[in-house]
Parts: C-alpha cells; structure tokens; sequence
C-alpha cells in the first residue's frame, strides 16, 4: 500500500534507485514534522511512523520495516492539521486520491492512466511481496506511479461484496493498516501474465485470478 511519483522526464525531478524527489508543492521544503505514530501495521502488529519530507507522506514500519505508503500530500494538508489528527487527515487525502487513480485518472493532469502489473513491466516494484505492485502511466502528462493491486480492485463487484462483508473500514482506521492490501499472491502463468490473489478477512475468503491489466479473469468468494 504505497504509491510514489517518478515522472518521466522533467529537471525539477531526481530520481535515484528507488524514488523521486521532488519540490512538487510550493512551500513542501519548508514543512517538516515529528515521526507521529500511525496505528497498528497490518504485517507484524508494529507501530508505523509517518514522516513528511520534499512534499510527500511516508508510513514505514520500524518493526518489519516495511514501506507501507508513499505518496504526495500538499503542505498546507500538513500544516493546516494538529500533530494528532495528522494521520487521518494523511489517510483521508490518500484515500480520495486512490480512489482517483482506480478509476483511471491521473491525480495530477486528470489524464487517462494506462495501469499494469509492474511484473509485466520494465519497471521495479518497491515492496516486499512483489506481485502486488501495480505501475501506473499517464497518457498524458507521462508520470508514473506505482500503487498496491488491491486499490485497482476497489470498483471490482466481488471486492466490494468481500469488503461489505469484513471489517474492511477505511474511515475509522488508518488506509494503511487494512490487511486488504496484503492478499497472498501467486504467479499462475508469466506469458501472459496471470495472478492469483488470496484475500481472507474475518470469516471471508476471496480469490481472483488477475491479468497484468488488473482485469478480474475468475473470482470465488466464500464464508469459512
Ligand atoms: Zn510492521
Ligand atoms: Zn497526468
């Protein structure tokens, strides 16, 4: 559950091996905060920290050191917000974006985003369980963005039905500690791409089978 912005070409931009820095947000190098406690981690059971540096919110775990999320948030998010409440003000903000990018636009031109497995691309995925990571690419401004599968499944039938049913709760937890976005995955076939992911959440189960367009080829959901 991360996402991050590496456009693809553009001097206000330095990329080094794994992310972009970037003055993106007037004001953003200006804007610093303590580490904050962000709720519980869905890997270990930890407490994440969120940090804010160069315009953009991080949530790592210290414990299994994890990066859990990555991605911009204006300064004045940040600043217009109490210490305590800066983690759900951070999630919030994310959420709606997320919700943007699942739908296919691009949160920083409103271009049309092509999405794929990052397994099926040139691209590197920046998590531990690599088969979770999604890249994305506008069509139109050209950035590039990587997100975690199970936020390009939000709109699906049979993950909103599994969500309903567990207790999948975004507003009154933190987006990052849902176990949601932490299916088991499996590679099934490497040309063309298919993925199995094994969601369970209380008494639920889901499995997909996914091409490296994200597009949902079998779904079976069931109450253990
Ligand atoms: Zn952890
Ligand atoms: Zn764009």
């Amino acid at each position: 559950m991360y996402r991050y912005d590496r456009p693809s070409s553009g001097g206000r931009y330095r990329t080094d091996s794994q992310e972009s820095v970037s003055g993106v947000y007037t004001g953003a190098d200006d804007t610093d905060i303590e580490p904050v406690g962000a709720g519980t981690c869905p890997l270990c059971d930890g407490t994440p920290q969120l940090t804010y540096q160069n315009g953009r919110a991080t949530v790592e775990c210290p414990d299994c050191e994890s990066l859990l999320v990555r991605s911009p948030v204006p300064p004045i998010v940040v600043r217009q917000t109490d210490t305590e409440e800066l983690p759900q003000v951070v999630s919030d903000f994310m959420l709606a974006q997320f919700q943007a990018i699942s739908s296919g636009f691009c949160v920083q031109c409103g271009g049309r985003l092509d999405s794929t497995l990052t397994v099926d691309t040139e691209y590197d995925p920046l998590v531990p369980q690599p088969l979770l990571d999604v890249t994305s690419e506008c069509r139109a401004c050209g950035s590039v963005s990587h997100q975690n599968v199970g936020i390009l499944l939000f709109d699906n039938p049979a993950v909103g039905a599994f969500l309903l049913d567990t207790d999948f709760d975004p507003l009154s937890t933190y987006f990052w500690e849902q176990t949601y976005l932490h299916p088991e995955a499996t590679l099934l076939e490497e040309d063309p791409v298919r993925v199995e992911l094994r969601f369970a959440a209380s008494d639920e189960e889901l499995e997909l089978v996914v091409d490296a367009d994200c597009t949902v080829l079998e779904a079976d959901g069931q109450t253990r």
